[in-house]
């Protein structure tokens, strides 16, 4: 069992946000900024590619009605939806999850990623492997 399954089962606390029958919203313990939020859908599923339909589909209503609620109350600048799968994505917790973060100007919590330039061949190969 993860921990964020025994925070939904209320073995553990967190500050919570929101809730509803599929889904449940909390501030992170380590926030990358105030207000850092998690929304957790309440199936235990690992990640995005074992998500069904009606989990996606709840997550990302709690995802966009919280993303209102930080924005209209904390009035960031911007907020970044940030989702991990496997730990090379940086996903430590193994219980799908969607992190909202609010953002102000140069705040510096994080950087983009290095923009790169591929070779035409490697993205039409790219291309031909995905597009089916
Ligand atoms: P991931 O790296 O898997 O995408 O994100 C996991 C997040 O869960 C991290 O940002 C981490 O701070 C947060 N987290 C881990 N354990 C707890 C906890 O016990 N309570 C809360 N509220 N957040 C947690």
């Amino acid at each position: 069992m993860t921990i964020f399954r025994r925070i939904i089962l209320g073995e553990i606390p967190s500050y919570k946000i929101y809730e509803d029958a599929e889904t449940y919203a909390f501030l992170d313990i380590s926030p990358a900024s105030p207000g850092h939020t998690l929304v957790i859908c309440k199936s235990e599923v690992a990640n995005l590619y074992e998500l069904s339909d009606a989990d996606l589909i709840a997550t990302a209503r709690t995802t966009q009605r919280v993303g209102r609620v930080l924005r209209d109350v904390l009035q960031p600048d911007g907020i970044n939806v940030v989702q991990n799968n496997g730990a090379a994505a940086g996903q430590t917790v193994f219980h799908y999850h969607v992190h909202l973060i609010p953002r102000w100007e140069n705040d510096g919590v994080f950087a983009f990623w290095q923009p790169q330039s591929l070779a035409k061949e490697l993205m039409q190969e790219l291309q031909t492997k995905l597009a089916n």
